[in-house]
């Protein structure tokens, strides 16, 4: 089994890092990636390390579709960065972020009316809070965002809770998008059963691999979008191939961040083209490999960790 570190720098903060690590897996039906976020523990990166095993050992499930439509995502810049980002990506449809810690609601509202000025009348806006937002913050926030985009696509994940989620819908009347509820939630499907969200958010490494996400979407009612975790373009790979597989896509994905990475690891990166990504499983070349090789301090920290969950899937599975 060969194992890979990457280390490669990101263009914009996000999430609040400025250099994306994680491991490289090559298996008999190619390369996966492992790429928890560094604050999820041994227990909580686990589902990951089945998605990078899964992409590794078993092939993608037949695609439906040899394209998948995608947003361009927007990071919590000013309104000109934010104006030049979407003009230059193709897509037709645009994820802002909002709620960013630091930043107000005029800055949002700035923001959100530059993309509209970017994408034209005909164009999606979708908003993402990561969460941050009280109920109260929600219910104030949402309506004047939906009137500077002329007309909100989703909110995607206002609040932090499930319930908070379910008050906000009831209280708004853009549509409301899970996805921290559904990624970090014990019960992926208690949005549904709560009536918590009108769309539904799956990224392959968090919720287990991409035939896990598809069942989770053959049992939770919802449109799906599916999104990365930004990878580079091997697990945005994976991202693809849920997305091909979906019986339903009626929303643009959240695929579109390889762009957000400074380098890739692959000779020919994972981006759209016309807001569209090609159903294809890119490979990695040695020399795009050697290029993001992480540093041996990097490299033993992640085998150190690789080596904690791999133990823990062990006990799960023996
Ligand atoms: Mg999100």
């Amino acid at each position: 089994m060969q194992w890979r570190t990457y280390a490669v720098g990101m263009r914009v903060r996000f999430r609040g890092i400025s250099v994306r690590e994680g491991m490289l897996l090559r298996g008999p039906c190619g390369w996966a990636e492992w790429s928890p976020f560094a604050d999820y523990d041994t227990h909580e990166s686990l589902p990951w390390l089945l998605a990078a095993y899964e992409a590794a050992y078993e092939p993608w499930p037949a695609p439906l579709r040899d394209a998948v439509p995608v947003n361009v995502t927007v990071p919590a810049v000013g309104p000109d960065r934010a104006y030049d980002i979407v003009a230059a990506s193709g897509c037709r449809t645009a994820k802002v972020k909002v709620a960013e810690q630091g930043q107000s609601l005029a800055d949002d509202v700035d923001r959100v009316s530059a993309v509209r000025d970017a994408l034209g009348a005909d164009g999606s806006i979708r908003i993402d809070a990561n969460g941050a937002w009280s109920v109260d913050d929600a219910v104030t926030a949402i309506p004047r965002l939906d009137r500077a985009a002329g007309g909100l696509q989703y909110a995607e994940q206002p609040c932090r809770d499930v319930e908070e989620l379910a008050t906000v819908r009831r209280r708004v009347a853009v549509p409301v998008a899970a996805d921290e509820s559904i990624r970090r939630a014990e019960d992926p499907l208690r949005v549904a059963a709560l009536g918590a969200a009108d769309v539904a958010v799956l990224k392959v490494q968090p919720l287990g691999g991409v035939r896990g996400c598809l069942r989770i979407a053959e049992r939770i009612g919802l449109p799906v979008v599916v999104s990365s975790a930004l990878e580079t373009s091997v697990g945005i790979g994976a991202g693809v191939a849920l997305a091909a597989a979906l019986p339903e896509l009626p929303y643009a994905c959240g695929l579109a961040t390889v762009r957000l990475l400074r380098e890739d690891v692959v000779a020919e990166p994972l981006v759209p083209v016309d807001g569209l990504l090609s159903t294809r499983r890119p490979q990695p070349n040695a020399a795009s490999l050697a290029a993001a090789c992480a540093s041996p301090g990097v490299d033993a920290r992640w085998r150190e960790r690789l080596a904690a969950v791999d133990a823990l899937r062990q006990d799960h599975y023996s």
